[in-house]
């Protein structure tokens, strides 16, 4: 079979994998979401990682020490004090609906007088963040692996209606095989064909239609792929400066040059998706995705393959055990606060969809 023979095939059954995989999802997202477990249930090992929401630490269910998890902690007082309650509450809601193999999946959800808790399984590679900072960059064969999980990802997400956000090495983890999972779904907005405004993400990956307010879709995720093929391949973001106007200034003018290491497809690839106008931006023209996977760049990759997990990753991270933590920081350990009544129990109450 020729190259672009193969790729026709791949398109056809992977429409038809979106369609029944759409099919599970809108059933999942409309039944009650319940509780399935207890702080109890559980044993609490080292945080694995913090942010603005509280923190993830590694523990295990039960007596079961062959399973490792990942718990986050999210203190319902910082959600309302942040204002951050719609965001959290459709974050848990795709955790438990969207299962695709390089998206992080949620198995325990249950809540207490002051946290919310949800248990997903323990990536033990580490954030693709730590990875690039200590091999300086990869490969353009290993930028080729990831960059087609991310797009396999991203077809299945935005085929739901959903737009994810905040792409970048720190919310894509490793798992123990080499292939990604996607992590943190707190920005992901189900928006089918409707234009959304809200400023969010992370500076270095935002769009250009984000920053000057103008209503958007699906392309400020292109948009966010382009700046992480170019960060995975060069070691550093196209567009630069600590102070964040400059930054948006830049983003915003759309100029960045390429290191001269870059192939000459990829380079095309960069210009083609780095593209400030929105009509000309590859993954949101009527080609869609395609016009991305069948580029020069991506001639070869296999993408039945990748998605089946068959293909050999040319990095895969070597652990000592699968409890092994040695990609994640060390953070210190705070306990878990109680309460004598129920905290926002109303706000909690309905984690259906809005
Ligand atoms: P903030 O809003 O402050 O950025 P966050 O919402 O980004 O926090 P997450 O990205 O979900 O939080 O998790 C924080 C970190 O915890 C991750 O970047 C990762 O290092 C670690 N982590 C999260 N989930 C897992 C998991 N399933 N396995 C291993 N580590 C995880
Ligand atoms: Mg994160």
């Amino acid at each position: 079979m020729s190259i672009d023979e193969k790729l026709q095939k791949h398109l056809t059954s992977f429409e038809m994998y979106l369609k029944k995989a759409k099919r599970e999802f809108e059933a999942r997202i409309k039944e009650e979401l319940k509780e399935n477990a207890s702080l109890e249930d559980f044993k609490l090992m080292k945080t694995l990682g913090t942010g603005s929401f509280g923190r993830v630490v590694l523990c295990q269910y039960k007596d079961s020490v062959k399973k490792l998890l990942a718990m986050k902690i999210m203190e319902k007082v910082n959600i309302i004090r942040t204002k951050q309650l719609v965001h959290t509450i459709s974050e848990i809601r795709f955790l438990d609906a969207l299962k695709f193999p390089f998206v992080i999946q949620m198995e325990y959800f249950f809540k207490n007088n002051v946290y919310l808790f949800l248990v997903m399984p323990f990536i033990n590679g580490g954030e693709m963040f730590y990875h690039l900072r200590s091999n300086k960059k990869f490969d353009e064969n290993l930028c080729k692996f990831y960059t087609a999980q991310v797009i396999l990802s991203f077809e299945y997400i935005h085929y739901l209606g959903i737009v994810y956000r905040d792409l970048k090495p720190e919310n894509i983890l490793i798992d123990d095989e080499g292939y990604l999972k996607i992590t943190d779904l707190g920005f992901c907005k189900k928006i089918d064909n409707q234009r959304t405004y809200t400023l969010c993400g992370t500076p270095e990956y935002l769009a250009p239609e984000i920053i000057l307010s103008q209503g958007y879709t699906f392309t400020v995720d292109w948009w966010s792929l382009g700046i992480l093929i170019y960060e995975m391949a060069a070691g550093f973001p196209p567009f630069f400066a600590r102070d964040h106007m400059k930054l948006y200034e830049k983003i915003v003018a759309g100029k960045f040059a390429c290191p001269p290491h870059f192939s000459k497809p990829l380079k095309d690839l960069m210009v083609n998706i780095l593209q400030v106008d929105r009509s000309k931006r590859y993954g949101g023209l009527k080609g869609g995705s395609k016009d991305i996977k069948s580029h020069e760049w991506l001639k070869g990759t296999d993408f039945d393959q990748i998605f089946s997990r068959k293909v050999k990753p040319s990095f895969v991270p070597v652990l000592d055990n699968q409890g092994d933590t040695k990609f994640f920081d060390s953070y210190g350990e705070t306990h878990i606060r109680e309460a004598s009544f129920n905290e926002y129990e109303e706000e909690f109450k309905d984690m259906s969809l809005k």
